[in-house]
């Protein structure tokens, strides 16, 4: 099988995560800013697709070249062989961006992408009227940084954080991806308990869950490359194969939700089920103030209310803390908040072991870690 150049996308303050879980599968790998290079088969990038818990998308480098004016990058576009890869009837919608580059328009450098390929495959197939487009989708993307142009195509289709489990969320939800590497981020280990106080959705539980039973996160969607015919698409069921057959039901796992919110505990519970996780994690309507527990040594995890979208400052502030109270009492847990309100420490009441700078969609945030007694 041949091998292509590849990148694994990451949000901002994720690559490492990211390299890791690649290094993890066996893959020599090159950190970059938001992605992570490493090269495979049809085979891993089906693998990759189906595994990785905390990247956005993997894409073939398809082309990587400098170019200021519009006529270099038509050319540069043009000789590349995308014969090989698009059938005649591929739909390629091009997007772009562009950054501290000469050619800084992106609709016009997406306009000479698109054409440029377009005459090839006109050129090749010896054909005169516009293509059709109506096959299989190859989205495709030039990035300009620098004037260092990145040709790629995308073979995830739509983002990899939609693992389809979510059928529901709330006002607030994280980004399936992004609650992975939280998990990831902790010391949790499957024999631990865990514990979400402020669950929403659920997303941060059904995330360790699935890292408990080892169920890799694309096994029940779809993806762009599944349906290239240049690519194998045969390896896509060998590799959900494999997935399936390395899920351990059997561990046990002791994992709480709660939330005020009794509406987002039957969302978080459907989310579960849909996850095949619904009999590993226990959900319910509680306020985070009532919660004690005789366990020790265990993680907590939680994504609580900024005070931009789901209460006001007062009531955030107020909130962080009854949580410093409550969790104060828990000198074994390891403890871990996200949050974006930069005097969080103070209303908790005490400083972070330690604070990672992460972003939740666009906004900046702060994972702060208290680390509990060591056992
Ligand atoms: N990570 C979740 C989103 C959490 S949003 C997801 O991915 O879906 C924050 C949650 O905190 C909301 O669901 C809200 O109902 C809950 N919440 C707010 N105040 C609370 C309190 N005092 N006790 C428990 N939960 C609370």
């Amino acid at each position: 099988m041949k091998t292509y150049p590849l990148i694994a996308t990451a949000a901002a303050g994720i690559e490492s995560l990211v390299n890791n879980e690649l290094k993890n599968l066996g893959y020599h790998t090159q950190v970059e800013n938001g992605r992570v290079r490493f090269e495979g088969t049809a085979k891993d990038i089906a693998k990759t697709n189906i595994q990785l818990r905390t990247a956005d998308r993997i894409k073939i480098i398809f082309g990587e070249f400098n170019a200021k004016s519009f006529e270099s990058l038509f050319d540069q576009t043009y000789a590349l062989p995308w014969e090989e890869v698009l059938p005649l009837n591929a739909e390629f919608p091009v997007s772009g961006k562009s950054i501290k580059s000469q050619l800084h328009s992106v609709p016009n450098v997406q306009r000479i992408v698109k054409k440029a390929i377009a005459k090839k495959m006109m050129d090749y197939y010896h054909r005169k009227n516009p293509l059709s487009e109506t096959g299989s989708l190859y989205p495709i993307e030039v990035a300009i940084l620098k004037d260092h142009v990145l040709l790629t195509i995308d073979t995830s289709g739509s983002s990899m954080f939609k693992r389809g489990y979510r059928t529901e969320k709330g006002g607030a939800p994280l980004k399936e991806n992004m609650a992975a590497a939280l998990v990831m981020l902790t010391t949790w280990y499957p024999d631990r308990p865990l514990y979400d106080p402020t669950c929403g959705s659920g997303t941060i539980l059904i995330e360790a869950a699935m890292i408990g039973h080892n169920i890799a996160p694309g096994l029940n969607r779809s993806f762009a490359a599944e349906s290239w015919d240049n690519l194998h698409p045969e390896v896509w069921s060998e590799v959900r194969q494999e997935a399936k057959a390395a899920i351990n039901h059997d561990i046990e796992l002791d994992i709480l939700g709660t939330d005020i919110d009794g509406r987002m505990i039957e969302i978080a519970k459907r989310n579960a089920e849909a996850a095949g996780v619904g009999n590993s994690i226990e959900f319910k309507q509680m306020q985070l103030s009532d919660f004690r527990t005789d366990k020790e040594f265990g993680i907590l995890i939680c994504n609580p209310p900024y005070g931009d979208r789901l209460l006001d400052q007062e009531e955030v502030e107020a909130l962080y803390q009854q949580m410093g109270k409550v969790y104060n009492q828990m000198p074994t847990w390891s403890k871990y908040i996200l949050s974006s309100h930069e005097g969080f420490e103070t209303f908790y009441g005490e400083k972070a072991t330690k604070k990672r700078k992460l972003y939740n969609g666009a906004l900046k945030v702060d994972f702060y870690q208290y680390w509990g007694k060591k056992k």
